[in-house]
């Protein structure tokens, strides 16, 4: 952790992976998390990329055939 830059600087942030859902939801890979803001995740993932997605592509498409 010691080359994190917001350490140092005593910045509030998060050192979890920052999963964005298809419907906008956010949810962190730090239990300890409790805010799910992008700008204090260094990183920041879809999570139809990990995994295969929790969602589910097939619903994200059907949703926008729908709508
Ligand atoms: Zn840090
Ligand atoms: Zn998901
Ligand atoms: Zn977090």
């Amino acid at each position: 952790m010691s080359s994190c830059v917001d350490c140092g600087r005593d910045v509030d942030h998060c050192h979890g992976t920052l999963v964005v859902h298809c419907d906008q939801t956010v949810e962190c890979t730090n239990a300890a998390c409790e805010l799910g803001d992008l700008l204090r995740h260094a990183f920041i993932i879809e999570c139809a990329a990990v995994l295969g997605g929790c969602c589910g592509s097939e619903k994200a498409a059907d949703l926008a055939v729908a709508s």
